[in-house]
């Protein structure tokens, strides 16, 4: 097993790679900011390295410090956690290059999964079942682009090949706008992601955002260890998840799991990925995969018993996967709440110091953050600071024991978003199970206007 990894990450997920390394009887080495200097899993690992000022762009995104941080350490692999450079494959080209193992996938699978449009076609040559839309990018001719439209059926959503994070989308309802969309969104497309291919396909109107969690050897082994529904959304951004999706006939999981392991195996795919898809009228239409570990990688864990980081290692070492499908058992519900230091109503980020902490505990509860009383929450970086996972035999029980677990947890100084977990954790519509994409965002608006 590797003698030492570097963690080139922040916050809970820098401390959950170490729990991982600990468990493996591996030694850390953690790169962080100047503002992170005094968090304590930085005081937790066996090395730190400070890598520069908060600015991410000169600290987290700082490929050179990093690599160097690694050489100076004598540290044989890179962790790249979520976000930052995680799904750089240019990173993961200069940390093999420089003599590292890069914790992850090859970088060439990295650019694959990166381009959407290229992303697609792998994925319907894996048989794997997409949204309908245009065969690769959209060509120059208007005149095809509107034949394309008229095949695809309105209402149809433009989006950038090189697009991420909610952005580089636009929405189209009638032939009339069709043209001037696909020039906006080619404009922005080159502006941001420097790269102006966009691509069509039909706007799904009221899908759930369901996943599927693989994980793959560099011996030709790949499982899937189930879904997740990631619908609780709020702009992109995922507010709270679980596993398994409610009301999704198992038979159809098993169906599309299957044919993601295949797509793995076709691609040479290693380490841990998710599959993501829009799930409506009880079909499945993949939209992206991520090549990394996934915030809510913890529900996954907990209802298969699998330990999804120190899988990640083990097979970046190059060892075979322990399990085979046969082995993975779906056991139970979990629910992940991510609490962020936010306003919970007008969701404006709240950082700075925690004058008093309280986790929950008891059956059933795992908390992973990285913050503790008198802990400053720095400004610079994304506003989440733990999640609260609940696990029970039944679905009610896990949403019995999140409501018990948030009314136990207490955090003073700033604001976080647990009132509106509590309040979601009683939503009637939230109880019954299969919300939607939209539902959150229509909620708070039509909370807004009864308020108004
Ligand atoms: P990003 O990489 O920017 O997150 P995705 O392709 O994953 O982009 O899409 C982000 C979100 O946009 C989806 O979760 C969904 O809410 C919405 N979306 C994307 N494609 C479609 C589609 N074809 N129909 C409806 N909504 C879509």
């Amino acid at each position: 097993m590797f003698d030492k990894i570097l963690i080139a990450n922040r916050g809970e997920i820098a401390l959950r790679i170490q729990r991982a390394c600990r468990e493996l009887g591996i030694k850390t080495v953690v790169v962080h900011s100047e503002a992170d200097s005094e968090a304590k899993y930085v005081k937790l690992a066996d090395e730190s390295v400070c890598i520069g000022p908060a600015s991410s762009a000169l600290s987290y995104l700082n490929v050179p410090a990093i690599i160097s941080a690694a050489e100076v350490t004598d540290a044989q692999a890179i962790h790249p956690g979520y976000g930052f450079l995680s799904e750089n494959a240019d990173f993961a080209e200069r940390v093999e290059s420089s003599g590292f193992v890069f914790i992850g996938p090859r970088a060439e699978t990295i650019r694959l999964m990166g381009d959407k449009v290229s992303a697609k076609d792998a994925m319907k040559i894996a048989g794997v079942p997409c949204v309908p839309g245009s065969d690769g990018a959209l060509p120059e001719d208007p005149k095809e682009i509107i034949k394309i439209g008229r095949q695809v059926g309105y209402p149809v959503i433009i989006k950038a090949a090189g697009g991420g994070g909610g952005r580089g989308m636009r929405v189209v309802h009638t032939e009339a706008a069709l043209l001037n969309a696909v020039q906006m969104t080619r404009q922005e497309a080159g502006s941001f992601f420097g790269n102006p291919a966009v691509y069509m396909e039909k706007f799904l109107e009221n899908p759930r955002h369901i996943e599927i969690q693989v994980m793959a050897d560099q011996h030709g082994n790949a499982i899937y260890l189930g879904e997740r529904d990631c619908s609780m959304q709020r702009r992109h951004q995922k507010v709270i998840e679980e596993a398994p999706a409610p009301h999704v006939p198992a038979r159809m999981i098993t169906r599309i799991g299957e044919r993601c392991a295949e797509a793995c195996r076709k691609i040479g795919y290693r380490g841990a990925g998710t599959f993501e898809f829009l799930y409506e009228n009880g079909e499945f239409y993949f939209i992206e995969m991520n090549t990394r570990v996934q915030v809510e990688h913890p529900v996954t864990e907990a209802i298969t018993g699998v330990d999804i980081v120190q899988e990640q290692i083990r097979v970046a070492f190059g060892e075979k996967l322990r399990y085979k499908q046969r082995d993975i058992m779906f056991r139970g519900h979990a629910i992940e709440c991510r609490i962020n230091a936010e306003d919970p109503f007008t969701f404006v980020p709240s950082p700075g110091k925690i004058e008093f902490y309280h986790p929950p505990g008891g059956p059933g509860i795992r908390v992973d953050s990285h913050i503790y009383q008198g802990y400053r929450v720095p400004p610079h970086y994304d506003s989440m600071v733990a999640k609260v996972i609940a696990y029970g035999d039944t679905r009610d029980q896990a949403i019995r024991r999140m409501r018990i677990a948030l009314s136990e947890m207490s955090i003073q100084g700033i604001k976080t978003n647990i009132p509106l977990h509590q309040e979601l954790m009683m939503d009637a519509r939230f109880v019954e199970g299969g919300t939607s994409i939209h539902y959150l965002e229509q909620k708070l608006a039509d909370k807004g206007e009864v308020k108004h």
